[in-house]
């Protein structure tokens, strides 16, 4: 799938403690050619999973241009190795980046959710949910993230999944309220920049 700009929308997943940076926005404005009223922004207060879902149901409840649609973590920060996310010729291309589990983009058709890109035609292929939690066989663990769930979903419909491209992604982290007191009788800094 050749990426169309002038027909593509973005999605920004907003979670708790993440910011929007503005490079994500200055990267789908300037690099993608995603004009500002056809980039959205969703969220929920808990589950990323719960994000990922509200932003493919509102790209698919969308009319007008969106055959196009790329979803971004809203704590993404791209850079020049980014621009390779928008040539790969696959049904569905992602960004690779740091994350907690190192081997997370080993696999050739590694899929994480943080940037990517894809069409209508292939969201709309799937059954919802897109996204969840994969758990063990007793519900008692979390066994990955949102992402794999996605991915195994993409490949049983027959679309193909490529990396393609370099993000810097900050990892979620609480960092403590800016009245915390900490055990030494300091007051913490607040949130770091
Ligand atoms: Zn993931």
């Amino acid at each position: 799938m050749i990426y169309h700009p002038d027909n593509a929308r973005a999605f920004v997943c907003c979670m708790p403690d993440f910011r929007v940076r503005p490079e994500l926005i200055q990267w789908l404005v300037q690099v993608a050619h995603i004009p500002f009223e056809r980039i959205a922004y969703v969220q929920h207060p808990r589950l990323s999973s719960c994000v990922y879902n509200r932003a493919v149901a509102t790209a698919l409840q969308m009319s007008g241009p969106g055959a196009h649609l790329l979803f971004a973590d809203a704590d993404i920060v791209p850079i020049n190795a980014t621009a390779p996310l928008l040539l790969a010729d696959a049904d569905v291309a992602n960004a690779i980046y740091q994350t907690e589990v190192e081997e997370a983009f080993d696999p050739p058709d590694a899929f994480h959710s943080g940037l990517w890109r894809t069409t209508r035609e292939v969201l709309e292929a799937i059954e919802p949910p897109w996204f969840a939690w994969p758990v063990n066989a007793d519900g008692t663990e979390i066994t990955g993230c949102p992402c794999g769930y996605f991915a195994a979903k993409v490949r049983a419909a027959g679309f193909t999944i490529a990396k393609a491209g370099f993000v810097q992604h900050r990892p979620k982290s609480r960092p403590p309220r800016s009245s915390a007191v900490t055990p030494s009788g300091q007051t913490r800094p607040g949130r770091p920049s």
